[in-house]
């Protein structure tokens, strides 16, 4: 038996089932026998791919993005640069790769990562050229504007499930049956953050709650209203929650989220709707499909431009990596991209307030 699922039986044998955040808490990030804690789990041989890790376009875009808001914004003399949950630090390398050439970007920005795993962390070091100060949490930030990028960050975070029943909810908890993890609902409760949630669901219905990717928002858009700056939160999910999103993948495959604790990466669909309350004051742009705004910042341009130094495998593998960052069948309409700015400043570039 693996020893996070020795951990877990003997707490809910001991405290009884636990919330589905709890779960997805230690499954992900125990400090011992987590998943990001443990491993480094991108690319072909692991167990997901990522944007950064399909194509450096999708990092110097952003990087540009933020660039922009920066020349927008007066070009403050020092902000921080900013990134939650890096991985493996690639998109944050290709940002400074594409920002070299706006005069006075990078000797005014100081680099800052939010990062829980020490492998990871590890990585970044290896990835990312220069100075980084390296953060557990986004409390930690020092004050100062804030430019910031999360991609595939708010979807690791716990979420609680709750299935209406009646006018209340009864949440979604792992318990024990015949010493196997399995899902199961908890007695009724009535969540006042879901009471307008009875409008527009019906018996049986799921919806999720993500609290701390609500206080991660929280924190960042009060920074960036009273400090200034932006942020661009990319990941999958929609203006709302509705239905069961709570989702393993092991190997590039789906698998069921209770049968390996630590082995496989959990993860849910983002609230964005939840994120941009909770960013208030900072003001939020229009939720914008990945593949829409990748083009509206020049991908197509940025390309092409590439394209006419590769051939044959690399020329295939460049077009299918534009294909994969953009097309409505894969990252391009699954994913979206939020941005937070503040008040009296332009949304960034790419997307519409
Ligand atoms: N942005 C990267 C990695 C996405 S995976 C990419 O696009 O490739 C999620 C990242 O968030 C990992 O680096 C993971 O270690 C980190 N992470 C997950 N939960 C976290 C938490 N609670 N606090 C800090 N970092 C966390």
């Amino acid at each position: 038996m693996s020893g996070l699922r020795a951990h877990l039986l003997a707490r809910i044998a001991e405290a009884g089932p636990m919330s589905v955040a709890d779960y997805m808490a230690a499954c992900l990030m125990h400090p011992e026998f987590g998943y990001y804690a443990t491993r480094d789990p991108f690319g072909p041989g692991g167990d997901f791919v990522t944007a950064p890790e399909v194509s450096q376009m999708f990092g110097e875009l952003l990087g540009l993005c933020l660039a922009q808001v920066w020349l927008d914004q007066g070009r403050p003399v020092r902000f921080l640069l900013a990134e939650l949950g890096p991985g493996r630090g690639t998109l944050m390398a290709d940002v400074l790769r594409a920002t070299r050439g706006v005069p006075g970007f990078q000797g005014a920005a100081e680099v800052h990562l939010v990062e829980g795993s020490a492998v990871l962390r590890a990585a970044q070091r290896r990835t990312i050229a220069g100075d980084v100060i390296w953060h557990d949490r986004v409390e930690s930030l020092p004050e100062g504007p804030l430019y910031l990028l999360a991609n595939e960050f708010f979807d690791a975070l716990p979420i609680r499930q709750f299935q209406r029943s009646g006018d209340g909810w009864r949440e979604r908890v792992v318990g024990l049956s015949d010493d196997r993890l399995t899902l199961g609902l908890g007695g009724p409760v009535a969540p006042p953050a879901l009471a307008e949630r009875l409008a527009d669901t019906r018996e049986g219905d799921i919806v999720e709650t993500c609290g701390p990717g609500e206080a991660v928002a929280a924190e960042i858009g009060a920074r960036i209203a009273a400090q200034g700056g932006a942020a661009l939160i990319v990941d999958y999910g929609d203006w709302r929650s509705l239905g069961d999103t709570f989702q393993a993948v092991k190997g590039h495959v789906p698998v069921d989220p209770m049968a390996e604790p630590g082995a496989a990466d959990l993860t849910a669909h983002v609230d964005f709707a939840a994120l941009a309350r909770a960013a208030a004051p900072a003001l939020h742009t229009r939720l914008t499909p990945q593949g829409i705004f990748l083009e509206r910042l020049g991908i197509a341009a940025r390309a092409e431009v590439l394209a006419r130094n590769l051939s044959g495998r690399a020329l295939e593998s460049h077009l299918a990596a534009y294909q994969r960052l953009t097309g409505a069948e894969e990252m391009g309409t699954l994913f979206k991209v939020l941005g937070l700015y503040p008040e009296g400043a332009a949304p960034p570039p790419g997307l519409e307030p």
